[in-house]
């Protein structure tokens, strides 16, 4: 298949690249590399001459991406490129409006103009809120109550893509749309190739390696007096290979007329300090820790009730045991201090 990977510079992007080019498609990676990486580009292109076509551009460019989905023939479009920091969101709940929302609206509108018919988003269980403890673990059918502007971002294309679906069918054309929720993506391409490298960098696993590396001086545990049983926030991890495995397989399953939506995560909780004592038995260092206060935004449980893609395709994650996610990151961290180094 043609495939149009948009924000393929990036840590989840770059693996699902990889796992296309290995399945024997053709990808259109497509990037501003705003905080994507060329260098994983290039490492995949290096293995891959023939089948992947890198193209830096930003997703307002709607003409131009019309253009490029009609040059290269794309069925598909898989699209990755966001600003997913819940803090930065609602400092500049603009920017993430227009990065997230119009963005993803003028790739849309670009996809409806070239006749792209399958259509994979990624959404994030930042679009369910804050859910109460009835909720947990979480369901696709939990109430969407986004309490953040990253996840009002998200879940606004949910809606547009909801509507184009409709609209399609209703003329016709068998347009489909799949939007797998991430809950806390983690770990690196066990090959060695690909890694994780944000900058700034600001989730939980890659953060406490960088402190295990000593480019931090400590890890902070943002909050210390959450109702969990040690009082600091739960999250589901769950590792990017599978990750990109769910939507592979949920690409792989569209029909026309078809909105799916699916939680993925391992359906467990971790908590912070669980996540740190993880670190430590992996990385064999004993890092500081201090203790802080809550960050703004943050939900005190959030893990996933992954049945549904269990039950209507079939997937559920291969890696369950979270030094096994960590083991991954921290052999990439450790080979890369300095990351992708550009
Ligand atoms: N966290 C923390 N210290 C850090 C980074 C994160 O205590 O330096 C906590 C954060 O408050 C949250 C969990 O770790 O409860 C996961 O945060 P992350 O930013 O990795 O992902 P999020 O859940 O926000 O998507």
């Amino acid at each position: 298949m043609h495939i149009l990977v948009t924000g393929g510079a990036g840590y989840i992007g770059s693996h699902c690249v990889q796992r296309l080019l290995r399945d024997g498609h053709t990808v259109v990676s497509y990037d501003n590399l705003f905080r994507g990486h060329r260098r994983p580009m290039d490492l995949l292109a290096q293995q891959h001459p023939d089948t992947l076509t890198f193209v830096e551009g930003d997703l307002c460019e709607t003409d131009r991406l019309e253009a490029l989905m009609r040059e290269h023939a794309i069925e598909t479009i898989m699209h990755f490129a966001a600003w997913a920091y819940v803090g930065e969101s609602v400092e500049m709940p603009l920017a993430y409006w227009r990065n997230n929302t119009v963005g993803s609206l003028s790739l849309i509108e670009a996809a409806d103009r070239a006749g792209v018919e399958r259509f994979v988003f990624s959404s994030t269980c930042a679009t369910y809120g804050e859910p109460g403890p009835d909720q947990i673990p979480i369901r696709e059918t939990c109430p969407q109550q986004p309490i953040n502007p990253y996840g009002q971002s998200k879940l606004a294309v949910e809606k547009i893509l909801i509507d184009w679906v409709r609209a399609c069918t209703n003329e016709g054309r068998p347009c489909a749309v799949c939007a797998p929720r991430y809950f806390n993506v983690a770990g690196c391409d066990r090959s060695g190739l690909l890694g994780e490298d944000h900058e700034p960098e600001t989730h939980l696993i890659p953060v406490i390696l960088e402190a295990a590396l000593g480019r931090r001086e400590a890890i902070t545990i943002f909050g210390t007096d959450y109702p969990t049983p040690d009082g600091t926030c739960i999250r589901d991890y769950i590792h990017v290979e599978d990750l990109i495995d769910a939507h592979v397989r949920a690409m792989e399953a569209l029909e026309p007329g078809d909105t799916r939506f699916y939680n993925l995560g391992i359906g467990n909780g971790l908590s912070v300090r669980e996540i740190i004592d993880a670190c430590r038995e992996v990385t064999g260092v004993d890092f500081p820790v201090k203790e802080g206060p809550r960050r703004a935004g943050d939900p005190p449980v959030l893990y996933a009730d992954p049945s549904k893609i269990r039950d209507e395709l079939g997937w559920s994650a291969s890696i369950t045991d979270v030094h096994e996610i960590v083991d991954s990151a921290w052999k990439w961290f450790k080979a890369h201090p300095d990351g992708y180094g550009d």
